[in-house]
């Protein structure tokens, strides 16, 4: 499996000079298994405008090889980048969109396929030209075909918000994002238990989260440490960096806290992670 970051920012994209290296797009990751052809995309924040370019300039899009948009949430900021994927316009495109329902009102269509509306963008959803599907996704076990499984759990967010644990052959590719220290730790240690690789959300630090941040839905980097420690991981990754962190900043954390017990980095825009 190969995971590339095609956006880490939370919240609101944050181009600029600052923000040159690490990247400003918010949320997007795709998870390619080349030998299968297969792949998976987590969120659709900003950084999915690209990514849909590239799968357009690989010539790739059929009907059949549907296109499998796994959401964690519906906030803004993991959605917003859904109305500039260009498959969204390509008539050959079949695209499957996962993702857990926010509440009991809306469904996960309603949210998302909402951008769709003239309020918001000059295309109606029912204008759009691929086939696209609403999966709505619950915490438990699903088969993905074709030796790939899916683990899903709810996290500790102000909305529904799932974290994933893709397996595929003996490898385990885990998201944590968007969410909040889990009281319990033990009970998200086992979820992620020996994964080659996680991607946790990472927006503060310990001391910023104490401060004024309590309740915001997200993590510190402290936290996502020790959670990666104890599961056992090969690999941690920080993400959903504040958009306010600049270059250099996150270089400097990245500095501060890597630890002799896991491999640990601060993901950029088009890192390639190979597991
Ligand atoms: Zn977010
Ligand atoms: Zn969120």
């Amino acid at each position: 499996m190969i995971v590339r970051f095609w956006g880490v920012r939370g919240s609101i994209p944050c181009p600029g000079p600052k923000t040159v290296r690490y990247g400003g797009n918010t949320s997007c990751i795709e998870l390619a298994m080349p030998e299968v052809s297969r792949r998976i995309i987590i969120d659709a924040g900003s950084g999915i405008r690209e990514l849909g370019a590239y799968i357009l300039n690989e010539g790739t899009i059929t009907k059949q090889e549907k296109i499998k948009i796994f959401l964690t949430h519906t906030h803004w900021d993991h959605i917003m980048g859904f109305p500039f994927f260009a498959p969204m316009y390509m008539p050959d495109a079949h695209i499957q969109i996962f993702g857990p329902r926010a509440s009991e009102k809306d469904s996960l269509e309603e949210i998302v396929g909402g951008q769709w509306t003239y309020n918001y963008f000059p295309v109606l959803q029912k204008d759009l030209a691929a086939t696209v599907e609403y999966i709505e996704l619950k915490e438990g076990e699903y088969d993905l075909g074709m030796g790939l499984r899916l683990k899903t759990k709810l996290l500790f967010h102000p909305i529904s918000c799932l974290g994933y644990r893709f397996e595929y052959k003996d490898k385990c590719f885990c998201t944590l994002f968007d969410t909040e220290p889990f009281k319990d730790r033990d009970e998200i240690i086992e979820f992620v238990k020996g994964a080659d690789l996680i991607v946790h959300d990472a927006q503060y630090t310990e001391e910023e989260y104490r401060s004024a941040k309590e309740g915001w839905g997200h993590s510190y980097i402290e936290y996502a440490l020790d959670i990666g420690i104890k599961a056992g991981a090969k690999r941690l990754a920080f993400f959903h960096h504040d958009p306010d962190r600049t270059d250099e900043e996150l270089d400097n954390l990245g500095n501060n806290y890597n630890s002799k017990e896991i491999e640990s980095f601060f993901a950029k825009e088009k890192q390639e992670v190979v597991l």
